[in-house]
């Protein structure tokens, strides 16, 4: 048996039964995380995505892309902008957001985390996926937005020692099998979390072609799994990988990546833009952050990073976008669950 084969045999399988937890029970769940977030001061009323959306209609220099569309040629005088929703908390709103776009006519990409709250749980070494969840997937698929796997196999891993990419092979099945349109996956989490990427669980998508890492004392396999045969076009942060990882960036990173980083504007221009373990092939990212806080972040010559950005500047900025920009813009849809 070689290595790889080795290697995998340490894990458990992966291996999944149905869980009661209902449809009711996802949103309370939700409705708690919401909660929280809002107790924090973080969340801004719905109408704020509503604002950004209505303005990408209005604005006719921007064309609006699905993400497994955001590589394709710009057209003349257009710059390109997706919405990319990273579905960690709020599932409830993250339907609601795909309704406003859908009656909106415009299109938009949603990422469910397949180790989030309101998917599923670990009960003695089974994943138990919930039976709620199916009726979300539904108005998803109903909506005709983009629907894609938010990625985690590294929490199963590390966590629950668990086989990490089966989990990401049967979710796509499964989220196929309830009519789901896939063709692509973002990474949950970064590397601060378990010292690699989640995208790295892909064919070469592994930092410095690195096969396996280090996590919690345990060999962890990396590029277990061909995006081509699963029948995956893209990975939605469209990830630029250096040959090798830089043991003084990767120190310096770590040593920002403390507490409540993801609002310091030091972390951030080391995300975005210094990112010792990738980098983006697209120009901009934006991320709505706190309440009414977008963070703008653009590589290149003029780049830089802008936090906190409030959504009417927000607005300003993407009416002067140079044509052929591409630009992300992040939703996670806690962050505008307000009523
Ligand atoms: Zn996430």
């Amino acid at each position: 048996m070689n290595l790889l084969g080795r290697l995998i045999r340490m894990w458990r399988p992966y291996r999944v039964r149905s869980h009661p937890l209902s449809r009711e029970e996802i949103i309370g769940r939700c409705g708690h995380v919401t909660g929280t977030y809002r107790e924090l001061g973080l969340v801004s009323p719905f109408s704020t995505y509503r604002k950004v959306v209505d303005a990408l209609i209005a604005n006719t220099s921007i064309e609006v892309r699905p993400m497994n569309r955001l590589m394709a040629p710009a057209g003349k005088d257009k710059a390109v902008v997706a919405l990319r929703h990273d579905l960690d908390g709020d599932v409830v709103t993250g339907v609601r957001s795909a309704r406003y776009l859908a009656s909106k006519g415009l299109p938009g990409s949603f990422y469910l985390l397949h180790t989030a709250h309101y998917y599923g749980t670990v009960e003695n070494n089974v994943f138990r996926r919930f039976a709620g969840l199916e009726s979300f997937v539904a108005e998803f698929v109903a909506t005709g937005c983009e629907l894609g796997l938010h990625t985690d196999p590294l929490s199963l891993y590390c966590t629950h020692r668990i086989d990490g990419a089966e989990a990401v092979r049967t979710e796509i099945a499964w989220l196929r099998s309830l009519g789901a349109n896939l063709s692509g996956t973002v990474a949950h989490n970064s590397a601060i979390v378990f010292g690699a990427e989640n995208f790295e669980i892909f064919r070469r998508r592994g930092i410095g072609n690195r096969r396996r890492f280090s996590c919690q004392g345990q060999n962890v396999p990396l590029q277990a799994l061909d995006e081509q045969k699963l029948g995956l076009t893209y990975e939605g942060n469209y990830p630029v990988l250096p040959d090798a990882l830089d043991p003084d960036k990767v120190a310096a990173y770590m040593d920002l990546s403390k507490g409540d980083c993801v609002r310091d504007p030091e972390w951030l221009r080391y995300y975005f833009l210094e990112n010792p373990f990738f980098g983006r092939a697209y120009d901009v990212d934006i991320w709505l952050l706190a309440r009414d806080a977008w963070v703008i972040a653009k590589r290149g010559g003029d780049g830089g990073v802008r936090w906190p950005v409030n959504t009417e500047d927000l607005l300003l900025y993407l009416g002067r976008l140079d044509e052929g920009v591409r630009a992300v813009v992040c939703i996670h849809p806690e962050y505008v669950s307000g009523d």
